[in-house]
C-alpha cells in the first residue's frame, strides 16, 4: 500500500517549507519533497531563497557595502584604515556559512515539527497521488488528502546570450564568482540586476547594466525611480535603458554584447555577463496525465485568490503561481493554504505586500504608486520628506533619498508608501502594519516616533500630506 499523508508539499523553498511546518503545527501528517541540488551535489532545503537567492545575495551586499564604505566614507568620520584589501574567498566563505546555518535550521524545524523531509523529485499524478523519485533513483507512489505545489522558479535564458556557466551566468553564478570581474555586463535592470550589479561594482568591477525598457525601474513610483537613477549615476552605476540586447560573441578575451538603442546598433566589451531578465515557473515534467492542474500561457499553475487549483485537494503557492516572485509572498501563501486545509479562516492581502530592493540606498514600497492611484481615478494627496533633513540619517552619513506617502483625499486612508534611503527595507514595516490596519496619514501623524531615528522621515512625510511637516517648507 502507498504511504499516505494528510499533506504532501512539493518543493522546499520559502513557500513549501513554511507550508509544511504550518500544516504540521495544525496537527496534520506532512511530507515535503524537494530536489534542490547544490554545486557539490549535496541537498539542502530552503529552495532558491536560502540557497541561491535572498540570503547569499544579502550576505554579499552587506560585505561589499562595508568594503565600499571603508573606502569611501571612513575618512569623513576621521577614521584611517591604511591600505584596504579584499579577500574574496573569505567573503564567499562567510556567505556560504550563513546559507549553511539557515538551511540546516530548516532540517531542525522539520524534525521538531515532525515533518518528513524527502530529498528527490516529485510528480503529481491523478487522484492526489504523487510519484516520488528519491536521490538513488528509486520510484514510489505516495498519496495525500491534499497536495501543495511549491516548485518555485528558475532563471529565464536569453536565446541570443545563452548561459555557458563560465563567461555568461545566471544570478546563482554571479553569487559565486571567485574573482572580481574587471568589466561586468548585466542584462536586465530589474531587482537582481541592480542588487548584483551593486555588489560587483562596490568590489571594483566596471558594471554596465542593459535594460530593455525605456523607463528605469518601471514597477516603482516614478519620483522614487528618478531619485534612484540620479543616485546610482552619482555612484557610477549607470543603467542604459531602452537597450535591447541582440547577440553576443564569446572569445578568450571576453564577451562582446551587441544591443540596439535609440542611437542604433551598439556594443560593449565585458569579461563576464549576468543575465537577469526574470524567472519562469518550475512546471516542466511536474504534472502527470489526469492531474487536472491547468497552466497559464507563461507555464504558471493557475490558482484562485486562495491558491486553489480547481482540482479538489490540489493547491499551489509561491513563484510557481501568479503574482510577485517574493519569498515573503510565497511563505504567506503557504501559511494561508496550510490553515485553509486545516479548516481555519485565512486569506492573503495581496494589496499590502512590501517590495524591497537591497541596493545602497535601499528602495522599498508598499501599496500603489502615484501613477497607479492617478490611473484609478481616485483623488489623492501626497507628502514627501527628504532624508537630508533627518538627523539620524545625517549622523549615519546616509542622508540621500526620501519618503513619499500617498493618501486618499476623501478618507485619508494610506494608499502607498515609497522610500528610497537608509534601511528602507526595515522602515517599510511601519507602513505595512499601518496599511494592514487600514490606517490613515493622520494615524502616522499622531504616532510618536523616536528621536533621532530614520522613522521620523515617515512621520514627517505623513505630516507633509496635510502640509504640516515640521522640518520642511510645506508647499
Ligand atoms: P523556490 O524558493 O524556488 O523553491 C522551490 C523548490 O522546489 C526548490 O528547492 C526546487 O528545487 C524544488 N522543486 C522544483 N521542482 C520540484 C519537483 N518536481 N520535485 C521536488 N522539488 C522540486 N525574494 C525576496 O522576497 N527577497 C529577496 O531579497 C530576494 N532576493 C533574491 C535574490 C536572488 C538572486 C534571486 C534569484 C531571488 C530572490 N528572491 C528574493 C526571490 C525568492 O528567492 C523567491 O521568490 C522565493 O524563493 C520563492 O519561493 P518558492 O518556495 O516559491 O520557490
Ligand atoms: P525582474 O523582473 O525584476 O527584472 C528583469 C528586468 O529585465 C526587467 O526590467 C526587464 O525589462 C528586463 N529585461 C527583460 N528582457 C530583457 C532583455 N532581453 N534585455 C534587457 N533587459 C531585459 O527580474 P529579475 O531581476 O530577474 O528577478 C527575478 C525575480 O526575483 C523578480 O520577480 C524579483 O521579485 C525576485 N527578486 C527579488 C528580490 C528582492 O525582493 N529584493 C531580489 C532579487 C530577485
Amino acid at each position: 500500500m502507498a504511504d499516505t499523508y494528510d499533506v504532501i508539499v512539493i518543493g522546499g523553498g520559502p513557500g513549501g517549507y513554511v507550508a509544511a511546518i504550518r500544516a504540521a503545527q495544525n496537527g496534520l501528517k506532512v511530507a515535503c519533497i524537494d530536489n534542490w541540488e547544490n554545486r557539490d551535489g549535496s541537498h539542502s532545503f530552503g529552495g532558491t531563497c536560502l540557497n541561491a537567492g535572498c540570503i547569499p545575495s544579502k550576505a554579499l551586499l552587506e560585505s561589499s557595502e562595508l568594503y565600499h564604505r571603508a573606502q569611501e566614507e571612513f575618512s569623513s568620520h576621521g577614521i584611517g584604515v591604511g591600505k584596504l584589501s579584499l579577500d574574496l574567498a573569505t567573503m564567499q566563505k562567510r556567505k556560504s556559512g550563513i546559507v549553511g546555518q539557515l538551511t540546516g535550521g530548516i532540517q531542525a524545524l522539520f524534525k521538531a515539527n515532525k515533518v518528513t523531509g524527502l530529498r528527490g523529485k516529485a510528480r503529481l499524478l491523478a487522484g492526489r497521488k504523487v510519484e516520488y523519485t528519491d536521490a538513488a533513483g528509486k520510484v514510489v507512489v505516495l498519496e495525500a488528502e491534499n497536495v501543495i505545489i511549491a516548485t518555485g522558479s528558475s532563471p529565464i535564458e536569453l536565446q541570443q546570450v545563452p548561459f555557458d556557466g563560465e563567461r555568461i551566468v545566471d544570478s546563482w553564478g554571479a553569487l559565486d564568482f571567485t574573482e572580481v570581474p574587471k568589466r561586468l555586463g548585466v542584462i536586465g535592470g530589474g531587482v537582481i540586476g541592480l542588487e548584483l550589479g551593486s555588489v560587483w561594482k562596490r568590489l571594483g568591477a566596471e558594471v554596465t547594466v542593459l535594460e530593455a525598457m525605456d523607463d528605469f525601474l518601471f514597477m516603482a513610483d516614478r519620483a522614487v525611480a528618478k531619485e534612484v537613477q540620479r543616485l546610482f549615476k552619482r555612484q557610477g552605476l549607470e543603467v542604459l535603458t531602452g537597450a535591447k540586447v541582440t547577440g553576443c560573441k564569446v572569445s578568450k578575451k571576453g564577451v562582446t554584447l551587441s544591443y540596439d538603442d535609440t542611437k542604433g546598433s551598439q556594443s560593449v566589451e565585458v569579461d563576464k555577463v549576468v543575465v537577469a531578465v526574470g524567472r519562469k515557473a518550475n512546471t516542466q515534467d511536474l504534472l502527470g496525465e489526469g492531474s487536472g492542474v491547468q497552466l497559464d500561457e507563461r507555464g504558471r499553475v493557475v490558482v484562485d485568490e486562495h491558491c486553489r487549483t480547481g482540482t479538489q485537494g490540489i493547491w499551489a503557492v509561491g513563484d510557481v503561481v501568479r503574482g510577485a516572485m517574493l519569498a515573503h509572498k510565497a511563505s504567506e501563501e503557504g501559511v494561508v493554504v496550510a490553515d485553509l486545509i486545516a479548516g481555519k479562516v485565512a486569506e492573503m492581502n495581496y494589496a499590502v505586500i512590501p517590495s524591497v530592493i537591497y541596493t545602497a540606498p535601499e528602495i522599498a514600497w508598499v501599496g500603489q504608486t502615484e501613477e497607479e492611484v492617478k490611473k484609478s481615478g481616485r483623488a489623492y494627496k501626497v507628502g514627501s520628506f527628504s532624508f537630508a533633513a533627518n538627523g539620524r540619517a545625517k549622523a549615519m552619513e546616509a542622508a540621500a533619498g526620501m519618503v513619499k506617502v500617498i493618501a486618499a483625499e476623501d478618507t485619508d486612508e494610506l494608499l502607498g508608501v515609497h522610500i528610497v534611503g537608509p534601511m528602507a527595507g526595515e522602515l517599510i514595516g511601519e507602513a505595512v502594519v499601518a496599511m494592514e490596519f487600514q490606517g490613515s496619514a493622520e494615524d502616522l501623524q499622531l504616532t510618536i516616533h523616536a528621536h533621532p531615528s530614520l522613522s521620523e522621515a515617515i512621520h514627517e512625510a505623513a505630516l507633509a500630506v496635510d502640509k504640516r511637516a515640521i522640518h520642511a517648507i510645506n508647499r
